[in-house]
């Protein structure tokens, strides 16, 4: 049994709908290859858990995490989809992942003698995933010295390799010679494990949607499965399928009229001319609403856009509507859509000069993630 939940005033809703309308739309392009869908970072911001349920009943083939917490986080939703972790191990974990059944990263032969030290024949064998380095410079074996770790992990024999990854710097960018390069370099050094029955996996969302020459066995689309574009696609199609499904919502908590000249919020910073009608909304900086952006975005109240009233604070923030109504506890949206009225990540990674990437993640973990609507299928 869960705990009951306290009621919050904000809340993030994922639209099941889209999110399975998204991964559908990835699967047709990419036909026949395994999905993996990225769930670090508390699942792009999304909630870890209730979108590996989504991704569960929906039939992606893996999931893939940063961390051991992460992909604990998930078998304690009781969801039993294969879990890759990406991320380096540490000695400090090595007997949590013994115990655990989840697939991890080896790149380098260290730290597969950490995992074979502790390691004691009466675990089951442990699965990985060797990691390449082909331009990152992040983690990973250089590719020339894959085959001397692939005869190393062979002889320890604690491992059951089950995959070869890599992951590329500069896909974002359309007909990159470098990455062109590095996908053929690729390719050419996994070659000989193909036939291993070993997974083979490269492409990101950007890889994915410009490179088809990296997909491979298996594809790892984070942010396109959420439904944005990564950089260098802004001139996406009209009528693109791939959405985001996800809102970020707030109830009304205070509405007070404003005299012409006074200040609202730290260093009064916004004073309104003429008198207006400010109401304050229960989701600050310490959200990730970022404090930047208290002089650009808009929020959506009644399907129309009105400007935030002065600076951003850690909880909180006030939005000024003119001389509009506005009742409090009534719905006002600040990323996600009312009729033809769109506020989106991308929008508001622009004004900050960041990316949906920081944004997404960056959304506060005590906000409830709420799904909403059915699954297609
Ligand atoms: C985060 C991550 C991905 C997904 O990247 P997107 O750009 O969101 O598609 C894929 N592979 C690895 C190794 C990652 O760390």
């Amino acid at each position: 049994m869960s705990p009951i939940q306290p009621f919050h005033p904000a809340w993030i809703e994922i639209d099941a709908f889209q999110l399975e309308s998204n991964i559908q739309e990835i699967r047709k392009k990419v036909e026949g290859r395994k999905i993996c869908l990225p769930v670090k970072a508390n699942a792009y911001g999304h909630g870890i858990q209730q979108v590996a349920k989504i991704a569960e009943e929906i039939g992606v083939d893996y999931l893939a995490v940063f961390c051991l917490q992460e992909a604990l986080e998930i078998r304690q939703a009781k969801i039993s989809l294969p879990i890759l972790i990406f991320g380096s191990i540490h000695e400090q974990e090595v007997d949590l992942l013994l115990e655990s059944n989840f697939e991890f990263t080896i790149s380098s032969q260290y730290k597969a003698n950490l995992i074979a030290k502790r390691y004691n024949p009466s675990f089951p064998k442990c699965k990985v995933h060797l990691e390449v380095d082909m331009s990152m410079r992040r983690t990973g074996v250089r590719p020339e010295n894959l085959k001397d770790l692939v005869d190393h992990i062979e002889k320890l024999g604690c491992f059951e390799i089950v995959g070869i990854y890599s992951h590329l710097a500069s896909a974002d960018e359309p007909n990159h010679l470098e990455t062109l390069e590095q996908i053929a370099s690729f390719q050419k050094w996994v070659a000989p494990y193909r036939n291993n029955g070993w997974m083979i996996h490269l492409a990101n969302s950007s890889a994915l949607l410009h490179y088809p020459s990296s997909w491979n066995d298996m594809v790892r689309p984070g942010l396109l499965s959420y439904g944005y574009f990564p950089a260098f696609m802004q001139e996406k199609n009209k009528d693109e399928k791939i959405l985001p499904c996800l809102s970020l919502k707030a109830q009304i908590s205070y509405f007070k009229v404003v005299e012409p000249g006074f200040g609202v919020s730290y260093g009064h910073c916004y004073r309104p001319r003429d008198r207006t009608r400010v109401v304050t909304i229960p989701v600050g900086y310490a959200d990730g609403y970022r404090r930047a952006l208290w002089d650009k975005a808009f929020v959506l109240i009644r399907g129309k856009k009105y400007p935030i009233a002065g600076v951003i604070c850690m909880d909180q923030m006030m939005v000024d509507i003119g001389q509009q109504e506005a009742f409090v506890g009534e719905e006002v949206t600040l990323i996600g859509q009312e009729g033809d009225q769109k506020i989106f990540c991308d929008e508001l990674a622009f004004y900050l000069g960041s990316t949906v990437y920081e944004l997404l993640s960056g959304l506060g973990k005590r906000i409830p993630r709420i799904v909403k609507k059915q699954l297609i299928s």
